[in-house]
């Protein structure tokens, strides 16, 4: 079993803690296979609040299960249990933060798209953001208690070993 570490990196403008929404928020991962190296040609999506069996494993469940098509082999990934996002700050602004971590058994993650719908809050107001969708990979707005432009852009992600 393999722990991988998803850090994230964003320019926010005047706000901060951005995170997912809500908590039943779509992961869209690109997945490959650490048998054969083949990796799936689409997106996959994970949700920490939907799991499966795992044939392999007796009772055992997992957020993500998957047979490879080239060796079908079967592997499986899991979020840590209790383990929520952790918001990206205003304080790690521009720079990569630790975002979430995953079990994987016999595949590995290669790469993170942010799509979907995001929120944070105003950096000195605190004025809730709870529509920040990041589909087209940046958002604007306008917070009217600091009278300033909000946004985020830029958004990276990157995969490590935890
Ligand atoms: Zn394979």
């Amino acid at each position: 079993m393999v722990r991988l570490l998803l850090s994230i990196k964003a320019d926010l403008e005047n706000v901060t803690d951005l995170q997912p929404a809500s908590d039943d928020f779509e992961y869209f991962f690109k997945v490959k296979c650490t048998s054969c190296n083949e990796e799936h040609p689409k997106l996959v999506t994970l949700n920490r609040l939907e799991e499966r069996e795992v044939t392999t494993g007796k009772g055992s469940t997992a957020h993500f299960v998957w047979r490879c098509g080239l060796c079908k082999r079967e592997s499986s990934a899991k979020f840590e249990p209790g383990e929520k996002p952790k918001p990206y700050s205003a304080d790690a602004n521009g720079q990569f933060a630790p975002f979430l971590t995953i079990d994987c058994r016999g595949l590995e993650f290669t790469r993170f798209d942010p799509k979907g719908i995001w929120k944070c809050v105003g950096a000195e107001t605190g004025t809730p953001f709870s529509e920040v969708d990041l589909e087209e990979g940046e958002w604007v707005d306008y917070d009217e208690k600091a009278a300033l432009p909000v946004g985020v852009s830029n958004v990276e992600s990157k995969w490590t070993r935890a």
